[in-house]
């Protein structure tokens, strides 16, 4: 296979990522370790530009990684080195480079010691796990029983292509990964650092209007927006020689977005609505109590996975019938009761604030009515209520208004 730039020395490394096994492909299960692993090899300076997943099938195994020697310049496999017959990455390995698989005694003795310390005698089958390509190296496995697979592959009239197996179980493979094969890739002299910043309030559109100058192309640091259930991330991508070009690239970069989007911002990195309103209500020693109706009780179950109930009091779902015949009005006109019921779980819990949702109907389709959600904020005294337009991808309605809640607290604690 003839590579169109092979012949240029300047081309910087690439790598390509084989996951292997059948789960996979048939979709039981989801490829997690390629979207991992890719992320990691960023942050060398290791682009990845081909993601190949594979069943548990020998010939499949070794076409795939004769391309991918011939593609890449760093080849990462996972999976396929446990001790079952469909366990195929050692003997496709062998049969890439031609050579036996070999027993290597200290793997062996290894692997017979970690099932002697659980007090088991080790099954036959775990012996192949301390079979390696005769031209191949072990990485030890500190947390499992599989080590993984070093291999160098020649190429004629270019630098040798670097082969890391690892096993497919992720806990294992981001152990591996980090201790055994980063320390062994080749230096790239650049690496990558990365920041996300979260905001919530604008749309995708707007975002890009304020920061145009920002996520243009070719800037470096590259900035790029994703917008997931109407938060829109800020990714920034900076490269460097060290970790501190990198986050002075990443610092200048994240006061110019801050600059732009001020209060729109909430967070950064795993950081989500509720956990930054959590963080005010804790610094102001503060308590919540939600009521909600459309919204089914996904205000109150954010809340409650991050608190013990120090700033979260209560939550209550009230379907829809029984919201409009809650007292003492009975009122059906969705503004007036959700204010009244934003008052009263205020009062019965004795929390600062309190956030209420009425009922409302997800249009089933883009083109139908929109409909109306109204979210109220009782701050004690003041009663702000905000209506939501539902209108859009049915799937992200929830999100939507919980997060409009949540968002409403947050500016107000602020
Ligand atoms: P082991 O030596 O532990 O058996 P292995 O290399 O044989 O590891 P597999 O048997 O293929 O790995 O997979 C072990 C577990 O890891 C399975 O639960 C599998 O679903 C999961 N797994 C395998 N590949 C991936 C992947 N690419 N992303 C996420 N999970 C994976
Ligand atoms: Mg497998």
């Amino acid at each position: 296979m003839s590579e169109p730039n092979s012949s240029s020395p300047a081309l910087p490394l690439s790598a390509e990522i084989v996951a292997i096994g059948t789960e996979l492909t048939t979709g039981e299960k989801l490829d997690t370790n390629s979207q991992w692993l890719s992320l990691a090899l960023a942050d060398l300076g290791i682009p990845v530009r081909f993601h190949t997943t594979i069943g548990d099938d020998l010939k499949t195994n070794v076409d795939v990684l004769r391309l991918a020697v011939e593609r890449a310049d760093v080849v990462i496999v996972s999976g396929g080195l446990g001790p079952t017959l469909d366990d195929l990455t050692r003997e496709a390995l062998a049969q890439l480079q031609a050579v036996p698989l070999v027993l290597h005694p200290e793997s062996l003795e290894a692997i017979e010691s970690y099932f002697r310390k659980r007090g088991r005698p080790m099954p036959e089958r775990n012996r192949v796990q301390a079979m390696f390509p005769e031209t191949a190296a072990p990485l030890p496995n500190p947390v499992g029983t599989a080590p993984g697979i070093w291999m160098t592959v020649a190429r004629a009239g270019r630098e040798a292509c670097q082969i890391a197996a690892l096993p497919g179980v992720p806990s294992e493979l981001y152990r591996m990964f980090r201790d055994q094969v980063a320390p062994r890739l080749p230096q790239t002299g650049t690496i990558i650092r990365r920041k996300r910043i979260h905001s919530f309030g604008l749309g995708e559109a707007q975002v890009d209007e304020v920061l145009k100058d920002v996520t243009a192309r070719g800037r470096d640091p590259e900035v790029g927006i994703t917008a997931h259930q109407a938060t829109i991330t800020l990714r920034i991508n900076a490269p460097g020689q060290s970790v501190e070009e990198c986050e002075r690239k990443i610092a200048e970069t994240s006061r110019i977005i801050e600059e732009r989007l001020g209060e729109y911002i909430f967070g950064t990195e795993d950081d989500e609505l509720e956990h930054a309103v959590l963080r005010l209500l804790a610094a102001g020693r503060k308590t919540l109590a939600v009521v909600e109706s459309g919204t089914k009780g996904a205000l109150a179950a954010r809340l409650a996975d991050l608190d013990d109930g120090t700033h979260f009091r209560q939550g209550i779902t009230l379907p829809e019938q029984q919201w409009i015949a809650h007292e003492p009005t009975r009122t059906p006109l969705a503004p007036a009761k959700t204010e009244e019921l934003a008052r009263w779980i205020r009062a019965t819990t004795g929390a600062d604030f309190a956030l209420a949702v009425s009922p409302y109907r997800v249009p089933p389709t883009l083109s139908a009515d929109p409909e109306i959600a109204y979210v109220v904020l009782d701050g004690g005294g003041t009663i702000v209520t905000e209506r939501v337009l539902i209108s859009g991808n049915p799937e992200i309605q929830q999100a939507r208004v919980v997060k409009t809640a949540l968002d409403l607290l947050r500016r107000r604690l602020r």
